[in-house]
């Protein structure tokens, strides 16, 4: 492949950037400084080198963020930040895109990719992707509500929800919170907002904790990402 894709594929900047990083003499192949742009290079075998330090050639990467609530998961956005501002310079040149969409106050798990096969196959109605929500209600969830919902029910002329899972939380001595866990497989466009509504409820906070066999980690803050590890990219795959 062209030395200029490799360096860009691999998180080094934009093609643009990449060349005038060549011209200015950064880049090593081999050991030897090359500017030529067009160099045919061998991603495995060839040591391709940025000021010093091995460039390992890596076209996906896999990260999960825990998305705050004010941020749109979209790569652009006229009005707001996008989750794609929150992430630092070398993600942003892996030019990657959020898996679905979470409401802009939604809160947690996204992962985000550069991959289209991988977001294809966890966004498919067909691979039926469990997703969970952490929910906090309005009003409390009757056992006969919980029940409706669970069994499906008709939010759209054409569209009737598949089953879901909904546990409900006890509730704190102290606390007023009506909380539930709820495990859809689908992702209509503000299906759990849309869901509980249809129940005479309403959605204060929601927050999403789960997608397939990927769990939100604890200690991912709010507007933190990192990549995958190995064991949890296997979850997703
Ligand atoms: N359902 C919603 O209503 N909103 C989300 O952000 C995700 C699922």
């Amino acid at each position: 492949m062209r030395l200029d894709k490799f360096l860009a594929n691999s998180g080094i900047g934009t093609r643009k950037e990449v060349k005038i990083i060549l011209k200015k003499g950064k880049i090593r192949v081999n050991e030897k400084i090359v500017k030529d742009a067009k160099m045919q290079v061998d991603e495995i075998k060839d040591d391709v080198k940025i000021e010093g330090e091995k460039i390992t050639y890596k076209p996906f990467v896999y990260i999960m963020m825990n998305k705050p609530s004010g941020v749109i998961s979209a790569t652009e956005d006229g009005k707001h930040k996008t989750v794609i501002d929150l992430l630092c310079e070398k993600y942003k040149n892996y030019k990657v895109f959020p898996v679905g969409r979470l409401d802009i106050d939604t809160e947690g798990l996204l992962l985000l990719t550069n991959d289209g096969v991988l977001a294809h196959n966890l966004l498919s109605p067909k691979k039926h992707v469990d997703k969970k929500y952490y929910v906090e209600l309005k009003e409390p969830l009757t056992i006969e509500k919980k029940k409706i919902l669970e069994n499906g029910i008709k939010l759209e002329e054409n569209f009737v929800t598949k089953k879901a899972k909904i546990e409900i939380i006890d509730k704190d001595e102290d606390i007023e919170v009506n909380s539930v866990f709820i495990t859809i497989s689908e992702g209509k466009f503000h299906q759990v907002k849309r869901m509980f509504k249809f129940v005479e409820n309403e959605v204060l906070y929601l927050k999403r904790v789960k997608m397939g066999k990927l769990l939100l980690p604890e200690d991912l803050k709010l507007g933190e990402y990192r990549e995958l590890s190995e064991e949890e990219m296997n979850l997703i795959l």
